[in-house]
């Protein structure tokens, strides 16, 4: 089921997808159909761009070309295609984190002393403790050279992903507390799209002020954790949030999405380029002008959205958590992060999860751009699961608990983890849905850190049946913990299902950090 027919569950989608559809506008899934069919080669990790003598391929059903033109087989090259994979989410994570002006390839602090026991031991004795930022340059797929290498490289996978969790800590450490006022109904909303310059948010305060005293909401995109302004609750895509009242777009040298600037320019939203060498008061000046005038004279139509801030990071606190387990009002903790993709309606991998975790009685917290959809997703929990969510919140209600907690971006990831070793609860991760690599290289992390951690989006090995089968086998031995993934994609229930089994095989857990 390549072509998407749904595109999101969430209720609240249809409407902007119709507006997009009345405009002749084509928006991420229009073009995700015009690729189709996707390569075999590439999807199943079979081609190799690793050199210039290539880009190589292998032929997936056994057929001619076998090898790469080094010799490389399908093994090899399937673990080399995961191997940059792991890596580029590592850059993609360092990358944002020195655009943030956090760390700037500065040593992280020792990731070990925030670990329990039993992982720092098993991590220190497979050589992967202490783990430095150096070790970015050290790393290596040793394993493309002679298959006797296998267990170097996965070391160095491993490696990486614990890498990028000492780069998440060093963010997250960094990270100023409170957060941008929220929004104003009568504002501007100008939305930024990649990294917004240093003293935007000030100046674009100060404009405002300028322009009769306008209230200026600076909205970034979901998963970005930046300080300047507040993650939108885009529903997914930053394609959907442009349907709803944004008065201006801010496009940075770094910013994604492509796409954007021809959206704008179709439903008449100005667009200002963020150049290196512009002052924030001259850039705020001009687009608060632009967004001033757009919202005096655009035509938003009765039905469009008024864009809302994410909610705010919260994660629970452990002594309550710890007193509703003992009195069994909760049996489980679900860790759920990653982002929409076009491959799988939006959202709806994540919901079956959510309800696997509410049928366990599990608190759910949720991270990445999933957490800036939280008050979508829980309004279409309620309509799914309208008693028993109920039932549950009313539980909770006494501990100051409640059913989902969003987290924020990637950068919370290393606080969740801490918190799920420390507590006597079943708990288990997954990935529902994703296509970022820093988001792939996040949930090994978590692996390395011991956990069962499930992944709903296809991974680019399983061209090569031998590393689809010695992978997950060799991270457990190695790591402990179990990389839930397969060749195609189960229904998003079974996938529930997958998840509340794993929380009822872990019955009777104690908390890893007191081990
Ligand atoms: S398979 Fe070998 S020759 Fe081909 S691109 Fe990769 S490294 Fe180069």
């Amino acid at each position: 089921m390549d072509r998407m027919h749904k595109k999101s569950a969430l209720a609240g989608t249809s409407s902007l997808l119709l507006a997009a559809s009345d405009l002749g506008t084509p928006l991420a899934w229009d073009r995700y159909e015009r690729q189709l069919p996707l390569c075999g080669f590439t999807s199943s990790g079979l081609n190799c761009r690793r050199c210039l003598q290539g880009p190589c391929r292998i032929n997936p059903f056994g057929d001619e070309p076998s090898q790469g033109v080094c010799g490389a087989d399908r093994d090899q090259i399937a673990m080399e295609t995961l191997f940059q994979l792991t890596l580029e989410g590592v850059l993609e994570t360092a990358r944002a984190q020195a655009l943030c002006g956090e760390g700037g390839g500065q040593e992280f602090p020792d990731i070990a002393s925030g670990l329990p026991p039993e992982t720092r031991q098993r991590l220190a004795s497979a050589g992967l403790l202490p783990v430095r930022i150096t070790d970015l340059f050290r790393v290596q797929n040793a394993f493309f050279s002679h298959k006797g290498y296998l267990g170097e490289t996965l070391r160095d996978l491993v490696r990486l992903s614990l890498i990028q969790h000492g780069l998440l800590s060093q963010a997250a450490a960094a990270k100023q507390s409170g957060s941008a006022p929220a929004p104003e109904a009568q504002g501007l909303n100008i939305l930024m799209v990649g990294q917004a310059p240093a003293g935007l948010a000030c100046a674009l305060e100060a404009a405002g002020q300028k322009a009769g005293g306008r209230a200026v909401s600076l909205f970034t995109q979901g998963s970005l954790a930046c300080p300047a302004g507040r993650p939108a609750a885009d529903q997914g895509s930053p394609e959907l949030l442009l349907g709803m009242k944004v008065d201006a777009v801010l496009v940075a040298p770094n910013a994604a999405w492509p796409s954007l600037e021809a959206l704008a320019s179709k439903y008449g939203i100005p667009v200002v380029l963020a150049k290196r060498g512009t002052s924030p008061e001259t850039l705020a000046a001009e687009v608060v002008d632009l967004a001033a005038h757009r919202a005096q004279n655009a035509f938003y139509g009765s039905a469009a959205q008024a864009v809302q801030a994410a909610p705010a990071d919260r994660l629970p606190e452990a002594p309550a958590l710890r007193a509703a387990a003992l009195a069994g009002r909760v049996k489980g903790v679900v860790l759920l992060f990653g982002e929409a993709g076009v491959k799988q309606t939006f959202f709806e991998r994540t919901l079956a999860s959510m309800e696997a975790a509410l049928s366990e009685q599990a608190v759910v917290l949720l991270g990445g751009e999933l957490a800036a959809s939280a008050e979508a997703l829980g309004a279409e929990l309620a309509t799914r699961q309208g008693e028993r969510l109920a039932a549950f919140a009313a539980a909770l209600a006494g501990d100051g608990l409640r059913p989902v907690f969003p987290f924020g971006s990637a950068v919370g990831l290393p606080a969740a983890a801490a918190l799920l070793s420390a507590l006597p609860l079943p708990a288990a991760v997954a990935v529902p849905e994703c296509y970022r690599a820093s988001t792939w290289t996040g949930a090994l992390g978590l692996v390395s850190l011991g956990f069962p951690v499930q992944i709903g989006a296809r991974l680019p090995f399983w061209g090569s049946p031998w590393l689809a089968q010695t992978l997950p086998a060799e991270l457990q031995t190695l790591t402990g913990g179990r990389l839930l993934a397969g060749p195609s994609q189960p229904e998003p229930r079974a996938q529930g299902e997958e998840l509340a089994a794993c929380l009822r095989a872990q019955g009777g857990r104690t908390p890893r950090s007191a081990a």
